[in-house]
């Protein structure tokens, strides 16, 4: 990896902050905070100035410690571990600086990168609107120039800010306005005149997050608070941190579906039930546990494949970066959904804190773009790949991994390659057939390439793993052996998907006797789909015991 903290900062800052939060947010101090739907603005600001956390996200020549993007998405899982509401104030920082770090002017960077590292200053990034939420585009805040002799001298920001994370306790804040120009980013402080803050939302979860609208009225910044001091740069900005920002909600969702399973794990091998424990009932690992497992570290496959290829400098990966938050989340959600209900009873009450993770994680679907919106974010960006390479696109990918079966086959490449394969065979029957034209095909589209990638990505970091190759940095809760076990059923799990959905919404968009579904299922390779399922429990079997580190 070419950027970021060596190895063992990395491990240095992961164990600071795991240690301040075992400290400072035990779990009867994160009930109460949810409960008293309380912000813990002196813990978040701690952890950003104190524990440097702020430093981790400033490039060095401004102070900062230059963390590249695998280190961030470490951090960013941990964060979420501990709490997504805590973790939410601290990204919310490292968001409302983006526009900055992306953006600015060297001047600007060096005058507030430096402020908020020295100071710890807490930031918020001020996007949506009540009537601008997944189409920015549509914003109505705008900012009038002031002009002086015939000179823009600065500019009156009016308009409404809905939903923005730290919006009541930031000190400074990013805002998209509508300038003549165009979108643009304003850097506000948070006591300039006609800038009101309002009261915080009261959420459904990550209560521990500061939620507020804001509204600017007249509020007078100079032509220097315009982020790289030209207008209509501001969509471009953030579209630029997509890639970036979406790996980082993704790493929540990874943590917090983690946290709840490491929870249920040793409950289950607590709980005895019909004579044994639970952790020994097939029927409810292989339903609560192992499923949820499986996905949460497909995503993490693509997640750090993401990030290395963010930190090698490849830009603009927004879809990289919405597959990787899509699939991540979705897992994360149903891992905690499922975590109360492998805690039964005990799940659905408070003390247990599964009930609270799976209110948090709820979140992470919707904001940073929700997850219809990845959908076609992903589904467009790859139908627009399968036409440029002629339906090449996944057949290319189905062959590489195809070469990776040959060399490593117990990684789960094969599985993997014939979800390539069938997936590319429904894209060109939804190409013949105008399929597309139905959002809701582009939209299951979406899924199934987010799908297929990671059982992609994942057969790749398994293989990694069995010639001893993974990155230095990467996660190793699963040895090599085990990891090939997670991949295999993912793999197989993305097939089946990759098939049996894609068929269904191929003859569920096409008019009557348009498709022959029995050529479809043949170039599909059904057949082999099937016969690959072959093995599955066995290996649900391996990952359970993995899990519960038995044999
Ligand atoms: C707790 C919290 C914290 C947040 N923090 C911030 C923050 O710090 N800064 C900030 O700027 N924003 C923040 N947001 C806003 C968040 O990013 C938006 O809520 C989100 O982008 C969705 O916008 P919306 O709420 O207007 O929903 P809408 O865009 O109205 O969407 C409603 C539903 O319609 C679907 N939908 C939308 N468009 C389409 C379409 N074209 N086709 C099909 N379906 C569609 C969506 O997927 C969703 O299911 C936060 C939100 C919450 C709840």
């Amino acid at each position: 990896m070419s950027t970021g903290l060596d190895k063992d900062t990395l491990i240095l800052v992961l164990d600071t902050i795991r240690d301040f939060g075992a400290d400072t947010m035990p779990d009867e101090y994160l009930i109460e905070l949810d409960t008293n739907d309380e912000f813990p603005e002196h813990l978040v600001r701690r952890m950003l100035s104190e524990l440097g956390v702020s430093l981790l996200f400033i490039e060095e020549e401004y102070g900062g410690m230059s963390a590249g993007t695998f280190d961030i998405y470490r951090v960013c899982e941990l964060l979420a571990r501990i709490d997504v509401g805590v973790a939410t104030g601290v990204f919310a920082t490292f968001l409302g600086s983006d526009p900055i770090v992306f953006g600015g002017t060297e001047e600007q960077k060096a005058r507030w990168m430096g402020q908020i590292g020295e100071e710890g200053l807490l930031m918020a990034y001020g996007a949506t609107e009540p009537e601008a939420g997944s189409d920015l585009a549509s914003l109505r805040t705008t900012a009038t120039r002031i002009e002086e002799d015939g000179q823009i001298v600065g500019y009156l920001l009016n308009g409404n800010k809905q939903w923005i994370s730290n919006g009541g306790y930031a000190d400074l804040y990013t805002i998209l306005a509508n300038a003549p120009g165009g979108p643009t980013w304003f850097v506000v402080d948070r006591d300039a005149e006609g800038f009101e803050k309002g009261k915080r939302e009261d959420k459904h979860g990550i209560r521990a997050s500061n939620t507020a609208a804001l509204s600017l009225q007249d509020v007078r910044v100079g032509v220097d608070r315009i982020v790289g001091e030209e207008e209509g740069l501001g969509l471009v900005q953030a579209q630029a941190v997509f890639g970036y920002t979406r790996l980082m909600v993704a790493a929540f969702g990874l943590g917090a579906g983690w946290a709840a399973l490491d929870r249920a794990i040793p409950y289950s091998t607590e709980r005895i039930q019909g004579g044994a424990p639970l952790s020994e009932k097939q029927g409810y690992t292989h339903k609560l546990i192992v499923p949820h497992a499986v996905r949460l570290e497909a995503a993490r496959a693509y997640m750090e494949e993401t990030a290395m290829r963010i930190d090698d400098g490849e830009e603009l990966l927004n879809t990289e970066g919405a597959i990787a938050k899509y699939m991540a989340t979705v897992a994360g959600n149903a891992a905690a959904e499922d975590a109360i209900q492998a805690l039964g009873g005990y799940g659905y009450t408070k003390e247990y804190m599964v009930e609270k993770i799976k209110r948090d994680v709820r979140i992470t679907t919707i904001y940073e773009g929700t997850s219809e919106i990845m959908e076609m974010t992903i589904g467009r960006d790859r139908w627009q790949e399968h036409l440029k390479s002629r339906g090449a696109f996944y057949h290319d990918l189905g062959a590489d991994l195809e070469k990776l079966a040959l060399a490593q086959p117990n990684v789960g490449a094969t599985a993997a390659a014939l979800a390539h394969h069938a997936f590319a065979e429904m894209m060109e029957i939804a190409r013949v057939q105008r399929l597309t034209r139905n959002q809701h095909v582009l939209f299951r589209l979406g899924e199934l390439a987010a799908t297929v990638e990671c059982a992609g990505a994942l057969a790749r970091r398994a293989a990694a793993a069995e010639r001893g190759e993974l990155p230095d940095k990467a996660d190793t809760r699963f040895d090599a052996e085990q990891l090939a076990a997670v991949s295999r059923v993912f793999a197989r799990e993305a097939a089946a998907k990759a098939a049996y959905d894609g068929l269904r919404w191929v003859m569920g968009a096409s008019a009557p006797g348009a498709v022959d579904a029995a050529a479809l299922e043949n170039a599909m390779a059904l057949r082999e789909i099937e016969q690959a399922q072959s093995g599955l429990i066995a290996d649900m079997d391996a990952v359970a015991d993995a899990l519960y580190g038995r044999g």
